[in-house]
C-alpha cells in the first residue's frame, strides 16, 4: 500500500477570504494570494498552518558611529521564511520603508520564487530601516558590518545566503562577505551572492533580474501573438532591475517610451535613448533634471497607453485606486509586490496579462544560484553560459506556469503560487514534521 505522505489533518481555520485586508500591507497581500492557491490545491490544514508562518524572525538594534561623532541606532530585520527545499536565499534592503511585515512578505516571496523556478533554496529577506542616500560610504560600511554581525548566527552557505536588493549593491555584499569571513576565520565566498566578480561573483549577475524580465516579456508577447519589434514599454524605477530591463528590451527592438525613478518620470513617445539615460543616472545618481522628454509624474506614467508596463521600483504601486486606469496589455512585475491583491481582480477583469513578480523577477535569484554553485565548485562559467542557462530556466518556468494556468483556468499569478506551493508542500510531506 502506498504511504500516505499527507500531514495529519485537523480542523482548518482559514481567515475569512472575503474580509477586506489592509490593501497595502505586503504580508497580507502575499497571504491572500497564498490562501487562494492553497484552496485550489486543497492543501491539508496542518501544512497550511506551517506555511503561513516564517521559520525564524530576527530583529536587532544596529548602533552606528556616524562621521560627526554621534551614535545612531538603526533597526534591522532578517526573516527566514522556509528552508525545507534548501538554504534560505534572500536580499538585504536598506530603506526608510523597511518594516517587519514587509521583510516577512519579501521572505515568503523568495520562498515561492525559488520554488517556481525550481532552485534548491528556501526563502529569506533582510532589511535595515535607514536612508542610505543620506549616509557616507564609511557610515554605510559600519552599518552593514554591524548588521551582518547581528544576524551572523543565521548566515552561512548552507543556511542563509543574502544578496543585493533595494539600495544595496556589490560593494555592500563584499562587506557582508568580509565580515562573515572574519568571524569564521576563513574566506567564505558562497555566503553572499551579487558580489563583485573579482571576489567570487558571477558574470551576468548584475544584469540577471532585468535580463529575466526581458525574457519573460518576450515569452508573453509571443503568447499573445504580439511583435517584439515596436512594442512600447513604460518602466517604473530606473535602478538595477529597471535600467537593465530597459536596455535589453530596447536592444530586442522594443520602444521604451517612459522611464522613472523616485524623482519623477520622463515620457518620450518617440522613444527614450536608454543608453543616454543610463549614463545620466550613473553620473547624477538619479533622473532628476533629465530633460530629453516630457516630465510627468510616476502616477501618470503608470496609466500611459503602452503595450508593456514594467514596474521595477517598490511595492503597492498598482492599487484599486489606479488599476482601472491602466492601459497596458502586459504587466511584467520586475519589483516585488508592485500590485496589491485587490488590484489583481481589477487587472484580471480588464484582461491584462500579468507576469507575476515571483516569476518575472526570478532571474536575479537564478543567477545567484549559479554564483553559489560556482563558488562552491571553485570553477567559474563564461557569461554566455550563465545567460544561456538563465534563458533556459526562465523560458521553462514561464511555460510551466502558463500550462498550469491553462489547466486550472486561473491567471498567471495564481498558477505561479500553485506551482511553488505544491513544490514546497511536497518536500514538507516527504520530510514530515520533526518531533
Ligand atoms: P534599486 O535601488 O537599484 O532601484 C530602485 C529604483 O526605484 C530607483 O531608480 C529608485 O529611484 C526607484 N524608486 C524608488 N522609489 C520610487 C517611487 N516611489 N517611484 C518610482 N521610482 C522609485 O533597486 P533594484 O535592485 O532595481 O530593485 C527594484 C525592485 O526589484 C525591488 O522591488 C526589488 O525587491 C526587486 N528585485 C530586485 C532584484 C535584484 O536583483 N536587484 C531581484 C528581484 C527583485
Amino acid at each position: 500500500m502506498a504511504t500516505d505522505l499527507r500531514l495529519p489533518t485537523d480542523r482548518i481555520v482559514r481567515p475569512d477570504k472575503d474580509r477586506f485586508l489592509n490593501e497595502e500591507n505586503p504580508f497580507e497581500a502575499m497571504m491572500s494570494r497564498f490562501d487562494k492557491a492553497a484552496d485550489l490545491l486543497d492543501l491539508e490544514p496542518g501544512l497550511y498552518k506551517v506555511l503561513r508562518h516564517p521559520e525564524k524572525t530576527i530583529t536587532i538594534s544596529v548602533p552606528v558611529l556616524l562621521d560627526n561623532g554621534e551614535v545612531e541606532v538603526y533597526t534591522g530585520h532578517r526573516v527566514l521564511y522556509n528552508t525545507s527545499r534548501g538554504p534560505a536565499k534572500g536580499g538585504i534592503r536598506f530603506d526608510m520603508n523597511v518594516s517587519l511585515d514587509e521583510v516577512k512578505a519579501l521572505a515568503a516571496w523568495m520562498t515561492w520564487k525559488c520554488a517556481v523556478v525550481n532552485l534548491p533554496f528556501g526563502g529569506s529577506k533582510g532589511g535595515v530601516v535607514c536612508d542610505p542616500l543620506k549616509m557616507s560610504v564609511g557610515e554605510l560600511e559600519r552599518l552593514t558590518r554591524r548588521y551582518t554581525a547581528g544576524i551572523i548566527a543565521t548566515l552561512g552557505p548552507d543556511s542563509d545566503v543574502p544578496a543585493p536588493d533595494v539600495n544595496t549593491n556589490e560593494r555592500v555584499m563584499a562587506w557582508v562577505m568580509d565580515t562573515y569571513s572574519m568571524h569564521v576565520r576563513h574566506t567564505v565566498t558562497a555566503v553572499v551572492t551579487g558580489k563583485p566578480v573579482e571576489m567570487g561573483g558571477s558574470l551576468g549577475r548584475r544584469e540577471a533580474t532585468g535580463r529575466g524580465c526581458m525574457i519573460v516579456t518576450k515569452e508573453a508577447l509571443a503568447h499573445l501573438g504580439m511583435n517584439v519589434r515596436g512594442t512600447t514599454v513604460a518602466v517604473q524605477g530606473f535602478g538595477n532591475v529597471g535600467s537593465v530591463a530597459s536596455q535589453l528590451l530596447h536592444r530586442e527592438g522594443c520602444k521604451i517610451v517612459a522611464i522613472s525613478d523616485r524623482t519623477g518620470a520622463v515620457h518620450n513617445a518617440n522613444g527614450i535613448d536608454v543608453e543616454d539615460a543610463v549614463a545620466y543616472v550613473k553620473e547624477r545618481r538619479s533622473l532628476d533634471g533629465y530633460a530629453k522628454g516630457e516630465r510627468i509624474t510616476n502616477e501618470e506614467m503608470l496609466t500611459l497607453d503602452v503595450d508593456v508596463l514594467l514596474p521595477a521600483a517598490l511595492e503597492n504601486v498598482i492599487t484599486t485606486k489606479n488599476a482601472g486606469k491602466i492601459r497596458a496589455k502586459i504587466i511584467c512585475e520586475g519589483a516585488n509586490g508592485p500590485t496589491t491583491a485587490a488590484a489583481d481582480t481589477v487587472l484580471e477583469e480588464k484582461g491584462i496579462f500579468v507576469i507575476p513578480d515571483i516569476l518575472a523577477n526570478a532571474g536575479g535569484v537564478t543567477v545567484s544560484y549559479f554564483e553559489w554553485v560556482q563558488d562552491r565548485g571553485g570553477y567559474f562559467w563564461t557569461e554566455d553560459t550563465v545567460n544561456d542557462r538563465l534563458r533556459d530556466i526562465m523560458t521553462r518556468s514561464f511555460k510551466d506556469v502558463l500550462d498550469l494556468a491553462r489547466q486550472h483556468k486561473v491567471n498567471m499569478r495564481t498558477a505561479a503560487y500553485m506551482l511553488s506551493i505544491s513544490r514546497v508542500a511536497t518536500v514538507h510531506r516527504l520530510r514530515g514534521i520533526y518531533a
